[in-house]
């Protein structure tokens, strides 16, 4: 290929390099816009073509590089593009240098205008002890937000479940249900109480517990004779669980529920906020979720009492003496004034945050419409969701082995996506515990993690983001089922 061509298809493609291919299609060597220069500054150069540059042998990864490795060679080599090749040689992909510098997270904090006010005003008042005017303000708020009668504000998700399965009376070698497709955090609070969980299974219709799964549940443990203690109830990716099904069904056993909403805040069942179901609803702040004050949790309820001995409980279990006076266990659980002052500031935004994350998801969904093997985590009637993830699952044959190329190509982009929760009954950690599907024979927690992919779903993603995931993600995807299909 003539020069003059070669600057022409590096004009039109604007990749910034050409990668040189034999018959076979094995890459022979890149040219970049410096090899170009060089070529046009040599004699005569109308008559030169790429066969006359100085050969070089390209500098390359294999399909099994990360990013690391990418990042690597670029440093050592001082190039800005690096090839991904197959076994034979073959280009398969393209790695550029700016895509290192500017990661895709798939969840990132997001901060307001009105948080850097609270937290200076904590400073100015000196309550950065734990405990002060905004803790009791954001209690207050958020209790008010999502229509329940009281919350206490405590130092992680995780913590506020432990207190509320102790608050719920959890004690060692009791059992308590859980949904299996989620966080560990929602369960590792059930091994603090030395108690046993069994996990229950999601129904496809909206990722969470299934009814079907529950109700069998229940008669096998009434036929036991060991009613368990609780139920944690876990809204998954910002979408409520199907209340309407699922509650009456732990009534009639007079079982109370644990409502895990750490991912959904900001959420709606039939008109009511996510997290006001259970006679407990807990709300977790990390840095990943749709609002955050870095590191915290809230725990809510009606019931005064339940909230006033959670704060009791979160604060070392303290009577009310001026000397310190203990009678039971307690722990140091409680949020700190200032991650309150920056809470208050993000439940300010949360409803913007909710609709910038579904906007997020309807982009998405609308660019990649013409593709049917992706299937969009449902949304079922009466439930909003807050789309905290956008996820989906790979709908064919052999979805995992095509999920986990995908996931390698967006990484090697250096853009986060996820697989979907690993199920909690096929973690080693609890190996053994009890199980029950959705129907006899069907997993439908252990499909949607083969198949499941969580994308970048920030709402501080620029439009110019989320249509780089998409353009990568097309293209993942169809290398993925050439790999599949010819092999
Ligand atoms: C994040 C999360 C938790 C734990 O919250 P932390 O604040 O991180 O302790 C619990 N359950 C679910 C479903 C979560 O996503």
């Amino acid at each position: 290929m003539a020069w003059r061509d070669a600057i022409a298809l590096m004009d039109e493609l604007a990749e910034g390099i050409l990668l040189v291919v034999d018959e076979q299609g094995i890459l022979q060597r890149t040219v970049t816009d410096g090899d170009l220069r060089r070529a046009v500054l040599a004699p005569a150069p109308e008559h030169a073509t790429l066969a006359e540059l100085p050969a070089v042998a390209p500098v390359t990864v294999g399909e099994a590089a990360g990013i690391e490795d990418v990042r690597r060679l670029m440093e050592a080599h001082r190039i800005l593009h690096v090839p991904v090749v197959d076994g034979a040689g073959r280009p398969v992909d393209l790695v550029h240098s700016r895509e290192l510098a500017s990661r895709i997270w798939l969840s990132s904090p997001h901060l307001g205008e009105e948080e850097a006010a609270f937290v200076e005003d904590a400073f100015r008042s000196n309550w950065i002890a734990p405990l002060g005017p905004h803790v009791d303000g954001f209690e207050r708020e958020v209790a008010a937000r999502v229509g329940v009668g009281h919350a206490a504000a405590l130092s992680s998700g995780t913590a506020a479940i432990h207190l509320a399965l102790l608050l719920l009376g959890v004690k060692p070698g009791d059992t308590v249900f859980c949904s299996s497709l989620t966080f560990v955090g929602s369960c590792n609070p059930v091994l603090y109480c030395g108690a046993r969980p069994v996990f229950i299974d999601s129904e496809p219709g909206s990722w969470n517990m299934s009814p079907a799964a529950l109700e069998r549940a229940f008669d096998w443990a009434k036929k036991e004779g060991r009613l368990p203690r609780c139920v944690i109830l876990v809204n998954l990716y910002g979408q409520s669980a199907d209340m309407d099904a699922l509650l009456p069904l732990c009534e009639r056993h007079g079982v109370p529920v644990l409502e895990d909403a750490a991912e959904s805040l900001g959420a709606t069942y039939k008109g009511r906020a996510s997290g006001a179901f259970g006679r407990i609803g807990v709300y977790s702040f990390n840095g990943n979720k749709i609002i955050t004050t870095s590191g915290g949790g809230m725990l809510v309820a009606d019931d005064a009492d339940l909230v006033a001995r959670a704060r009791k409980l979160a604060t070392q279990a303290r009577e009310p003496a001026a000397h310190y006076e203990h009678v039971e266990a307690g722990f140091n659980y409680r949020m700190s004034n200032v991650l309150a002052g920056i809470g208050r500031g993000q439940l300010r935004v949360l409803d913007e945050r909710v609709a910038q994350r579904r906007r997020v998801f309807a982009r998405y969904r609308q660019a990649l419409a013409d593709l049917p093997q992706l299937q969009w985590m449902p949304e079922p009637e009466g439930s909003h969701s807050t789309r905290w993830l956008t996820c989906l699952t790979l709908a064919g044959a052999q979805a995992n082995r095509r999920r986990d190329l995908v996931l390698k190509a967006l990484e090697r982009h250096s853009i986060e996506a996820r697989p979907v929760w690993k199920p909690m009954h096929l973690q080693p950690l609890f190996r053994g515990a009890p199980y029950f599907p959705h129907q006899e024979g069907r997993d439908v927690a252990a499909s949607l993690f083969d198949a499941g992919v969580c994308l970048p779903s920030g709402s501080n993603l620029t439009d110019g983001q989320i249509d780089e995931v998409i353009g990568r993600l097309r293209r993942a995807l169809s290398f993925a089922e050439e790999q599949c299909a010819s092999s």
